[in-house]
């Protein structure tokens, strides 16, 4: 029999030193250098680049959006240089790469982004997003991972790992608690303790510590009063002192606000997307201060000594330099491993009379309908944005797969009123303020065109052999700046979909988005998939799984809910706020929440069907000493069906009588195993003190209560297959 044995969170730190001899090198360089040296380098020059010192070798450093590819260039009036040479591979974003809930392919991705900024001549990629989803309207949800922090934590670590392999610096962001766009440059945030460090923390601290991260990016808005990328506590207190971060910390573009505030923390590089450069907080302001006394000197140096170390690491200074890897974009392989995140990020999320996989000689004419069949989705959703060499839509997909024997009938069925590429570009949006204020330029659709494009596609279903509905959202919802004000499908969809269900309750229901949605017709579909923008091979990926080719494997990242008013953050009226988030619900956040309250859901966090089914047995807890792992737990799984497929086991920790209030359960480990039919594997997921712990705000650190605890096995928050009790 195969085993599996998955360590308790390995908590080996990643951090490569820069050792004595390092430590030197710079220490010389910033002695040699002059004040204005110093300044340039703590402020950017230019959109993506600080100050360099050709007079002592030092270049600047290079950043880029960022997170799921390399973003194309700029003028200096923000307008895209849009060179013919600087398309990329469009990786699948963050909330599909969690999907897969597969380390190994978020290594791999990492690998193919860090080659991909090299190859285009960047040191820092302006990524991973790992803010917790706190709420599923935040208009950028889709860069982010997951609501679940263990999840997050473990896939965040093998991207960085991966990255910055190939001599790119990561720059993880949003640091903290970013959890909505809504005047995000202002809003002021206030979370407890606990929820910080049980909720918001664990993502980051693994990040710097088990990832390594190089460098990390303050967040816009405010905590406890004071703007993230100048907040002593979050950047003194927990980042340096606690974790021991010795990376760069980087500003997001226009978050510093107070040239005092930014020279007495540890924020050590200001950028922006204004050209008035020499006024930025820490150019000429903080200059003045540091003539005038009111600043020391020391605390400059301590922030170019950050930004030199990042260097150094990069091998852009220092002894290495003639072996810093050049990497390349647009490989072959980059597209193979893109392919393999898109197949595995697909959420089959129903499948009733097992309608799926379509049988491509069965059909011998197909109907797709809906805009998203054909909408190509790279060049959206703000910052994260990207030319890619190409992208292969849903409908491109299903058409190379079936060839030229299945007729394939198109019918948009819907249609966006304003679409993407007619839009200003994101950036020049985002420099006016009024532009912003105005909610962007969402046009009201044109309702008599609306019933056209439904009457056609409805007559169309008549006669097809199958139907495949692709819709969704696009990124004039999943944006950069804007949250949704509801989780409505756009556009009139739901009609569509229902009148399309009641004509043919075989409709293969297809939703491709950034963020849930809520689906007032779920009951009527048999079978339904849901994927995230799943990057330049995403509509192969699609093809492949509704025709076998591929079985699916993603897990939900996040729960899926009726509607949004069920969030805690909309319970409590607390989401969207202007002024002040007081995020109330506490570490009762996405599943945490809905499991403890009982809540009524679409579809639980960590669903995700198969093609095949899996049993579980032998459940078997052992505590032993050494090793790391203080609890093991055992178990088989067996595919029983005909087909290999990957099962994601998820355990998941339920305190019997917890001193302190707690969520009913949380997700610890969780391992992707592919099995064969037939097979039967065995599975060891050992635990540690930190699985048992929570966060005591009285003694300011987690602690381990002695008692009972359940240890369930499952396929998903609520599909708990197994569970056998131990004392802690
Ligand atoms: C975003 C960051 C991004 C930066 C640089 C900001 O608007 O919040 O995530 O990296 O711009 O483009």
């Amino acid at each position: 029999m195969r085993s599996y044995f998955r360590k308790s969170v390995d908590n080996t730190k990643n951090v490569k030193s820069i050792g004595e001899e390092g430590e030197a090198y710079i220490e010389k360089l910033v002695s040699e250098m002059t004040l204005d040296e110093k300044m340039g380098m703590i402020h950017g020059v230019d959109f993506f680049e600080n100050g360099s010192v050709e007079r002592l070798g030092i270049p600047s450093l290079i950043s880029s959006d960022g997170p799921h590819g390399v973003r194309p260039d700029f003028n200096e009036d923000w307008s895209g240089k849009n060179e013919n040479y600087d398309f990329i591979t469009y990786m699948p974003c963050n909330s599909a790469l969690a999907s897969t809930w597969n380390r190994q392919l978020a290594y791999d991705q990492g690998k193919v982004l860090g080659c991909e900024f090299r190859g285009r001549g960047k040191d820092v990629a302006l990524g991973p997003g790992i803010n917790i989803k706190r709420d599923p309207l935040c208009g950028r949800n889709f860069e982010y991972m997951s609501e679940d922090p263990r999840l997050v934590e473990e896939m965040a670590v093998p991207l960085i790992r991966g990255m910055q392999i190939n001599d790119v610096a990561a720059c993880v962001k949003h640091f903290a608690v970013n959890c909505q766009e809504t005047e995000r440059l202002s809003v002021d945030t206030e979370v407890s303790d606990r929820a910080l460090n049980e909720i918001y923390f664990p993502g980051f601290l693994a990040a710097v510590t088990r990832g390594g991260s190089y460098t990390l990016m303050g967040a816009y808005n405010k905590l406890r009063g004071t703007h993230c990328c100048h907040n002593k506590e979050l950047l003194d207190d927990i980042l340096r002192d606690k974790w021991g971060f010795d990376g760069a910390v980087i500003s997001d573009w226009g978050g510093v606000h107070d040239t005092m505030e930014a020279a007495m923390t540890s924020l050590d590089l200001e950028m922006g997307v204004f050209r008035n450069f020499d006024e930025y907080y820490m150019a000429d302001p903080l200059k003045n201060k540091i003539l005038s006394g009111d600043v020391t000197l020391d605390r400059i140096d301590a922030k170019v000594k950050n930004i030199l170390r990042t260097l150094y690491r990069l091998k852009k200074i220092g002894p290495d330099t003639a072996s810093r890897k050049a990497g390349t974009y647009n490989a072959e392989e980059h597209r193979h491993v893109a392919k393999q995140v898109a197949d595995e990020s697909v959420v089959l999320l129903k499948n009733k009379s097992n309608v799926l996989p379509l049988d491509k000689s069965k059909v011998k004419k197909l109907l797709v309908v809906g805009y998203n069949a054909q909408c190509l989705h790279a060049l959206g959703g703000g910052s994260s944005e990207l030319r890619s060499l190409y992208e292969i839509c849903p409908l491109m997909g299903i058409k190379m797969l079936l060839g030229g024997n299945t007729e394939v009938v198109y019918e948009k069925g819907y249609e966006p009123p304003v679409l993407l590429n007619e839009l200003r570009s994101w950036q020049a949006n985002s420099t006016d303020i009024e532009a912003v204020r105005s909610g962007g330029e969402k046009k009201e659709l044109d309702r008599e065109k609306s019933l056209i494009l439904k009457k056609r596609a409805l007559e169309a279903a008549r006669d097809a052999d199958a139907v495949i509905y692709i819709g969704g959202q696009d990124h004039i919802f999943d944006a950069e700046g804007y949250d949704r004000s509801d989780m409505k499908l756009p556009y009139d969809q739901d009609v569509l979909i229902d009148e399309l269900l009641d004509m043919r309750p075989d409709t293969v229901v297809v939703l491709m988005s950034g963020s849930p949605v809520s689906m007032p017709w779920v009951q009527k579909a048999d079978s339904l998939l849901f994927m995230y923008y799943a990057g330049i091979e995403g509509g192969n990926a699609l093809a492949d799984v509704i025709f076998g080719k591929v079985n699916p494997s993603g897990r939900l990242v996040e729960t899926f809910l009726k509607t949004a008013d069920d969030a805690p953050a909309h319970m409590n009226g607390t989401f969207g706020a202007k002024e002040k988030v007081n995020c109330e619900e506490d570490i009762y956040v996405g599943y945490r929440y809905y499991d403890t309250h009982g809540t009524q859901v679409n579809f639980p966090f960590g669903h995700g069907l198969s093609y095949t089914e899996f049993e579980y047995d032998n459940l078997a807890i052992a505590k032993v000493s050494g090793g790391g792992g203080s609890i093991e737990v055992h178990f088989t799984v067996e595919n029983i069906g005909k087909r290999s497929g990957h099962e994601v086991v998820q355990l998941y920790v339920r305190p019997v009588n917890p001193g302190i209030d707690r969520p009913i359960r949380e997700l610890k480990a969780f391992e992707k195993l592919m099995i064969n039919p037939g097979e039967m594997v065995d599975v060891t997921l050992s635990l540690s003190a930190i699985d048992f712990s929570y966060y005591s705000e009285e003694a300011g650190r987690f602690v381990v209560d002695h008692g009972e605890y359940i240890i369930e096995v499952g396929a998903s928050v609520s599909d708990i297959r197994m569970d056998g009790r131990v004392k802690i």
